[in-house]
């Protein structure tokens, strides 16, 4: 097979053969792009980027390819410096061009199982560093259907069928079930997995089905009414296996159990620990009673201050409530928090104090958010080493207060 192209366009080689890795080409122009040298070649094995397949990188002699982009039938190869020679030796990066093409090959297979069994379209395509997504135009699926086009996608793929290439005009693309109609007229290049799918493509892909490898979807998620599938395939599924293997077998030491107990072992922590935080808040909130009542018994003022280091801010919020209970006392409490600490001022109601006056004066001198009650009121300040200048000022607030002025 071979392509006409047009005059001071490039003949793109990867189309007759996706597995040619080196080739030797004539620098025909150079340009600068985004500040990058550019050369276009009379013919060449790098692919551009498009069609949801990234593009190659790899050398020209001893330079290396950054980017490949197509411009009106030209492909522009961006440099990571000048190369002088007119005469090109050509080498991509074959293991990277491997692995889209694996990709690629497994969304033509994907697409089609998900057309054939629930009659999806494919909308998009993305093959991504890690994962590939495709877009389905379906609104959901059960779990059991998407293993059946898991199934039917990796059957394909273990029939090692045929995939071809070639090109038909418009017309006679009539002749053959296209999976979507092609964007582009006049010679339309059709991919074919032997008999199973026929796509209007030009990326790079794999000559037989069972090159591919193992097809796995990963997840799912909504995305303009449709469904977003990740995939991986071949090397990266069996990566991405490897990484499964590996973080199942640590959670499995974790709780020394069986891989298959793990999640039975997480469930059952997990409601533990929901059940014991929920004893410990109420062994906290009697626990702040009896400290409420110390405190009390050691101090005679009418205000009592602190700064808890090991205290919880819900701790603290009960502490102060325990005293105001007790006595006709007016607390200012702090504790650290996650980025910053909590202030937790209060006020007996026979003292008539409303607490939340003291809020603009603090937050005159330091960043504060909160709010509550005329007797409670809770405040949360990112500046962690404020917290003792914090209770000073309430203290001093809650002196004036207790003196009348
Ligand atoms: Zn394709």
């Amino acid at each position: 097979m071979t392509i006409n192209n047009s005059e001071g366009e490039t003949r793109p080689l990867y189309f007759e053969d996706a597995y040619l890795q080196e080739f030797k080409a004539r620098v025909v122009e150079r340009k600068i792009r985004e500040g990058f040298p550019v050369v276009v070649l009379d013919r060449t094995a790098f692919y551009p980027e498009s069609g949801g397949q990234p593009h190659d990188l790899g050398w020209l002699n001893e330079v290396r390819v950054i980017r490949v982009e197509e411009e009106n039938g030209c492909i522009l190869h961006f440099l990571e410096r000048e190369l002088p020679d007119d005469e090109v030796y050509g080498k991509i990066d074959w293991e990277r061009r491997f692995d889209h093409m694996q990709q690629h090959t497994g969304q033509h297979i994907l697409s089609q199982a998900f057309y054939e069994l629930v009659r999806g379209e494919t909308l998009s395509f993305h093959l991504g560093q890690a994962e590939s997504t495709v877009e389905i135009g379906i609104p959901s699926i059960k779990d059991e259907v998407l293993q059946e086009v898991e199934e039917l996608a990796n059957r394909i793929v273990f029939s090692d069928l045929e995939v071809k290439s070639y090109f038909l005009s418009e017309e006679e693309t009539d002749s053959i079930p296209l999976r979507k109609l092609p964007k582009k007229s006049g010679m339309i290049r059709v991919v074919e997995v032997d008999g199973f799918d026929y796509s209007a493509c030009g990326g790079t892909h794999c000559r037989r089905t069972g090159e591919v490898g193992l097809i796995k979807i990963l997840r799912q998620e909504k995305i303009r009414g449709n469904v977003r599938f990740s995939f991986v395939c071949g090397f990266r599924a069996l990566r991405e296996f490897e990484n499964r293997r590996r973080w199942l077998q640590a959670t499995a030491r974790l709780f020394s159990a069986e891989e298959s107990e793990t999640f039975a072992c997480a469930e059952k922590n997990l409601n533990e620990l929901r059940n014991l935080k929920k004893r410990v808040k109420k062994l906290e909130e009697k626990l702040s009673f009896y400290e409420a009542r110390e405190i009390l018994a050691q101090n005679r003022s009418r205000i009592i201050s602190g700064y808890f280091k090991d205290k919880s801010p819900e701790e603290i919020k009960f502490l102060a409530l325990n005293l105001v209970h007790q006595a006709d006392v007016m607390a200012a409490l702090a504790a650290d928090r996650e980025g910053g600490f909590h202030l937790v001022l209060a006020s007996a109601d026979a003292l008539k104090v409303d607490v939340r006056e003291v809020m603009p004066v603090l937050q005159a001198k330091m960043p504060l958010k909160g709010g509550g009650s005329s007797t409670l009121v809770e405040l949360v300040s990112p500046e962690k080493d404020r917290a003792q200048e914090a209770v000073k000022t309430a203290v001093e607030f809650f002196e004036r207060k207790v003196s009348g002025s």
